[in-house]
């Protein structure tokens, strides 16, 4: 075979498809009714966009990104996510001045160069929702519960949230100094961290090389501002209120620089992997920093490919039937018209009023015989035989391809 879906991507087939179908689904319900309005952004942007509001120093920009030139020699980029480009779009349709409050959701398709793995891929999908123009806490905490609720409803309840706040410009460079005092003395820093105490010391909580493990390093609780202290509190308050279960994780700074204050992350907990299955916080500056107004709001976003595993290992697909295959077959050429005709308004209006039926043939020019094994080969449930002495008495054939028992039947009463 010369040609291969490239490294990363994948073919998406069967149960695959229809789950993750499914759960975009039922996530765009639940966004609607918490009253969000869906937003559908271009799959590439200027790839300054990305690089300014992430931040230079992410993973998402030094190493992850699909950056190209177009023919006019644009400097583009496949989105690597989807918060940026909706604040671009928020921007550009000058909401932020007209209409600033609004909440948003959006689903798509998300680009990021990674070493493939089960749950990582270079093309993935993400579901996310976005409130705007909303600085209270009780929009953290809706966000967080949202991001649950949208969990549970796929079966998914063994999760552990993961919630830490990481200050605003008052309090953040105090805490960044603290960091860097202390890991300056660090020795064997990884190489990455080496890097990240120049540049961006916060990431060096998030270091996944065992070696940069700390435990005695400087706690965010002790550097936030009577401010941001309130905030979070209340934040805890009203997820506690709201019966969510949460671990408060100061070692969590997510990997996108736009974020002030809250962020959090929901991890499979027993189920599939470590991985987390969505991620999100606030990101008071975001809107302002790409040009528009100052514009408070706060978001998340769920890995689709993640979330479909370990629903399927909750056993949450196992619920779901495909629709019965029913075949149409031709004991007599001559009806095949009639025959099509039939598979036309089944498919239409279903099998005695059942429209959960996928509807297969008829076939031309093949012996009943062959019709039958292919009938067998996708497994038919029933097979609808269009029979010339029974057709002419306004009947026909059905046949249990199970137990392989036949009746015949008027037509008009199928
Ligand atoms: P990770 O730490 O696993 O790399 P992240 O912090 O880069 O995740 P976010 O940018 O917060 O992830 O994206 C939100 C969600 O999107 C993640 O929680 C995850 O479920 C999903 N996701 C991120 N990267 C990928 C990927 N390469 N393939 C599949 N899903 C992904
Ligand atoms: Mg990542």
């Amino acid at each position: 075979m010369k040609y291969k879906s490239p490294r990363g991507t994948r073919d998406i087939f069967g149960e695959t498809a229809l789950g993750l179908s499914l759960l975009e689904q039922k996530a765009k319900e639940i966004f609607i009714r918490h009253g969000f309005e869906e937003v559908r952004t271009p799959i590439f942007e200027d790839a300054a966009l990305f690089t300014r509001s992430i931040g230079q120093t992410t993973d998402i920009v030094e190493k992850e990104m699909y950056v190209f030139e177009d023919r006019k020699g644009r400097k583009l980029a496949l989105r690597p996510e989807g918060t940026v480009s909706l604040a671009r779009a928020f921007i550009e349709h000058r909401m932020d001045i007209s209409s600033p409050a609004g909440k948003f959701f959006y689903s798509g398709e998300m680009f990021r160069y990674e070493r493939p793995q089960a749950g990582r891929y270079r093309q993935f999908r993400q579901i996310g929702a976005e409130i705007y123009a909303n600085s209270s806490p009780a929009a953290d905490a809706e966000i967080i519960i949202l991001a649950q609720d949208v969990l549970s409803s796929f079966g998914i309840d063994k999760i552990n949230i993961h919630i830490n706040s990481l200050g605003c410009e008052k309090c953040r460079p105090l805490f960044r100094e603290a960091l860097v005092n202390y890991f300056s003395s660090v020795e064997d820093l990884c190489q990455d961290c080496v890097r990240r105490l120049e540049r961006n010391p916060l990431r060096l909580l998030d270091c996944k090389v065992d070696s940069c493990k700390f435990t005695d390093f400087p706690k965010i609780s002790n550097y936030r501002c009577s401010d941001c202290k309130d905030n979070f509190d209340t934040v805890r308050l009203l997820l506690k209120k709201a019966n969510c279960n949460f671990t408060v994780n100061d070692k969590l700074v997510r990997g996108l620089d736009y974020y002030t204050r809250t962020v959090f992350e929901v991890r499979s907990d027993a189920v599939v992997s470590q991985d987390a299955l969505a991620a999100g916080g606030r990101y008071d500056n975001l809107v302002k920093e790409i040009g528009g107004q100052n514009t408070p709001a706060v978001g998340f976003a769920l890995g689709a490919e993640r979330v479909f595993l370990a629903a399927q290992s909750a056993g949450f697909f196992e619920n779901f039937k495909s629709p019965e295959n029913f075949f149409v077959a031709i004991a007599d050429q001559e009806l095949f018209g009639e025959a099509f005709a039939f598979a036309v308004k089944a498919t239409r209006d279903g099998i005695n009023g059942n429209k959960d039926i996928s509807v297969f043939g008829p076939i031309n020019g093949k012996s009943l015989t062959n019709q039958l094994k292919f009938a067998d080969k996708i497994q038919a449930a029933k097979t609808i035989v269009f029979a010339k002495t029974e057709f002419e008495n306004g009947k026909v054939l059905v046949k249990n391809m199970k137990d392989k028992t036949q009746i015949e039947v008027e037509l008009n009463n199928l």
